[in-house]
This record gives structure tokens, C-alpha cells and sequence, in this order.
């Protein structure tokens, strides 16, 4: 049986929503700000666990993706990156 883990920290996928489903709440938060960066959907390697919100296949956790994110913030609008991470803690 494979175990749900996070492809790049390797912990237990304990809260499993999307890359697609929070780049959707992230785009939403950005045009709210009247920022666009245009965050890209993007297909996940099958795996055992499945988004809460939509049910793909997901095998990244969220904490590693919004860190990736904030990343891109930082760089794109580095006035939001605080903001940012106080909005999306996963
Ligand atoms: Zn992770
Ligand atoms: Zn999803």
C-alpha cells in the first residue's frame, strides 16, 4: 500500500487540496489586488491521494506548494509576499 506523501518533503499529505485548486484561490486573491501572475494549472504524477475540493491526484502538499508560490510573489510583488503568507498557511 502507498502512503500519502508529499513528493518533495516527504511528510504525510494530512490537508490535500490541489496545486490547481489553490492556484484558483490564489489567482482570486490576486485580482482582488488587482495583480495578475497568471498562475498555470498543471497535471500531477498519479498518486494515492486526492484533493478534498475537486479529486484530482495530487502529490505535492499545499505547504510545499505555497512555498514555491510566495517565491513567485516575492519576486513579482514583493509588497503582497507578507500578506501572502499571513492569507495562505497551509
Ligand atoms: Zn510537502
Ligand atoms: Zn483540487
Amino acid at each position: 500500500m502507498q502512503e500519502s506523501k508529499c513528493i518533495v518533503c516527504e511528510k504525510t499529505i494530512t490537508n490535500p487540496i490541489c496545486l490547481n485548486c489553490l492556484n484558483k484561490e490564489v489567482n482570486v486573491w490576486l485580482e482582488e489586488k488587482g495583480c495578475n501572475i497568471g498562475l498555470t494549472s498543471k497535471d500531477a504524477e498519479p498518486s494515492p491521494n486526492n484533493c478534498i475540493l475537486c479529486s484530482s491526484n495530487m502529490d505535492i502538499c499545499p505547504h510545499c506548494h505555497v512555498k514555491d508560490l510566495s517565491q513567485t510573489i516575492k519576486k513579482e510583488y514583493p509588497k503582497l509576499a507578507e500578506e501572502f503568507s499571513e492569507m495562505f498557511r497551509y
